[in-house]
């Protein structure tokens, strides 16, 4: 049976549980181990579909078509473990579930309760198919003592009351912050923390401290007795250079030893080398080169965190640091010299994915820079979108919009209100619901096998990508955008949906209407990012 880690928060949000959890299992994979990540968001939202990307950064899509938490991202990035829709819960989720069984009469008049209905669905969620793992890792969202995250405590409470502690493993992520008047750490706030979790029934096992300075070995000492747990299972976790160095670092303090401990289990020590190898290629780049991501959410970087990732996953694999600007489609809906000013430095110009009107006018006129000037261009789903609007506009067709933005005269991208899906043709209204109205998770696509995008991806007619969007690109336009020299290379298997336009007559000019940066990892870079980067390096040695 597999065993289960809970990792829990205390003291404040953002001490990065995501990546802890994700460097955890990196871990005892590389000790051998089958791991499987899953968290738990407390929230009412039933997914973090219809939430704001400033609120919540990016939402994660997943092959089956879950709308995720981001933190899914690290996890597959890290682990190569493709997560699914049973990875990620929310309360709204289970709350719907339990309400719609409710109203179906299914519970047979019996009063419905947190205690057990809701802790008994977080409990079949935490051990829905784990048969053949070795390891769930449950992470839970928010910090310990928030209200909404109750009801998932008080179910690995008992989960540890039913399993035992020979198959759980509490670990507590906390922060130990430096007063630089005193020049002290202090552990107070720990140790807060800690009691808040003995007062809901649980004595965390491990705790990873979360410092900006070295733990000295008194602080530690104080932390064990204070909080009942080991001196060797209060793990210091300082800030890391980059986040391929996390793996290392927590084996370094022996976070792995020590689960390995609790459980009582032994392994020989892990295969790290690829992680020290990613390390070493991120801080000894041979170059480097400028991306311009023209997008509307660029104050907060999460909105695009499989974006940045992937770009950097693109340099990883051209052996260059890239630089990212992140530019407000805004700004270029000004005149065109100071589009030039702002996206001249650029060695390559990204448009990626977005919802809305706004700035859009401006990423169509960072496409028209990015094909006049013959600049790498590369655009993601919304990108794409924006793409054929501008080839439309340059082939004449000066009207050419998106419905997404109102009524057009011009449809160059359009709903399409019927497709064939995975199980047949799936249909949605016009004017339906937001949440769960796209196309969602992985979709085949056919490439033409002369094209740019076919050789990147080493020569292959057909494949599978991630996608979430609604509207589509208009079949009945291909025949003037081909003409303008804009090339629909890749089609849905039925030939009714464009998948991927590339200008060959530019340096690298692909647009695609799905997602490569959600399936880009740092041990295996996504095609389409290793040749934009690369075809951004050949910008730059041209320049
Ligand atoms: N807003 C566009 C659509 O719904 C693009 C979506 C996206 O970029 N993810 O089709």
């Amino acid at each position: 049976m597999a065993r289960h880690i809970f990792i829990t928060g205390g003291v404040v949000s953002s001490l990065g549980k995501g990546l802890m959890a994700a460097s955890l299992a990196a871990l005892l994979q590389a000790r051998g181990f089958r791991v499987r990540i899953r968290k738990f968001d407390p929230y009412l939202n039933v997914d973090p579909g219809t939430m704001s990307p400033y609120q919540h950064g990016e939402v994660f899509v997943t092959d089956d078509g879950a709308e995720a938490d981001l933190d899914l991202g690290h996890y597959e990035r890290f682990t190569g473990v493709s997560a699914h829709q049973g990875d990620n819960i929310t309360s709204g989720r289970i709350y719907q579930d339990i309400i719609a069984k409710e109203r179906r009469g299914d519970y047979l008049g019996a009063t419905v309760q947190v205690i057990p209905h809701v802790t008994d669905a977080i409990k079949d969620f935490a051990q829905a198919d784990t048969d053949d793992l070795d390891f769930v890792l449950c992470e839970v969202g928010g910090t310990v003592g928030d209200i909404e995250g109750l009801p998932f405590i008080e179910a690995l409470r008992q989960m540890r009351n039913e399993l035992g502690r020979e198959s759980t493993c509490f670990v507590h992520v906390t922060l130990v912050p430096y007063i630089a008047a005193a020049g002290e750490l202090k552990t107070k706030p720990t140790q807060h923390s800690v009691r808040e979790m003995t007062g809901l029934g649980i004595q965390p096992d491990i705790l990873l401290c979360r410092c900006e300075h070295e733990l000295p070995e008194g602080e530690r000492a104080k932390i064990a007795l204070f909080c009942n747990v080991r001196r060797e299972a209060v793990i210091p976790a300082l800030d890391a250079p980059n986040i391929y160095a996390v793996p290392l670092q927590y084996h370094a303090e022996g976070l792995d030893a020590e689960v390995l401990h609790h459980f009582g289990l032994s392994s020989p020590a892990p295969e790290l080398s690829r992680w020290s190898g990613i390390v070493d290629r991120f801080q000894n780049p041979e170059g480097e080169v400028t991306i311009g991501v023209v997008g509307k959410y660029v104050g907060l970087p999460d909105a695009y965190k499989s974006l940045n990732e992937a770009l950097v996953h693109g340099g990883l694999a051209n052996k260059v640091k890239v630089k990212i600007k992140w530019l407000d489609a805004e700004i270029f809906e000004k005149a065109d010299s100071e589009i030039a000013a702002a996206l001249e430095p650029m060695h390559g110009i990204l448009v990626p994915g977005g919802f809305g009107e706004r700035g859009t006018e401006g990423k169509i006129a960072a496409v028209r820079f990015a094909r006049e000037r013959d600049v790498p261009f590369f655009g993601i789903c919304l990108g794409m979108q924006m793409a054929c609007i501008e080839g439309a506009r340059s082939a004449g067709i000066e009207k050419a919009s998106s419905t997404e933005f109102g009524p057009t005269e011009e449809p160059v991208v359009g709903i399409i209100t019927e497709w064939m899906g995975k199980e047949g043709l799936e249909t949605r209204a016009e004017g339906g619901d937001l949440g769960g109205t796209m196309r969602l998770g992985a979709y085949t696509a056919k490439l033409d096998g002369n094209s740019l995008v076919s050789s990147l991806y080493g020569g292959a007619t057909e494949i599978s990508e991630r996608h979430r969007h609604r509207y589509e690109v208009n079949g009945k336009y291909r025949e003037a955008l081909e003409k303008d020299g804009l090339i629909f290379s890749g089609m849905s298997p039925d030939g009714l949906l464009p998948e991927i336009v590339e200008r060959p007559d530019r340096a690298f000019f692909v647009g695609v209407q799905f997602h490569p940066e959600l399936k880009s990892r740092p041990f295996e870079p996504h095609p389409l990012f290793s040749g934009f980067v690369a075809a951004a390096l050949r910008q730059a040695r041209l320049v």
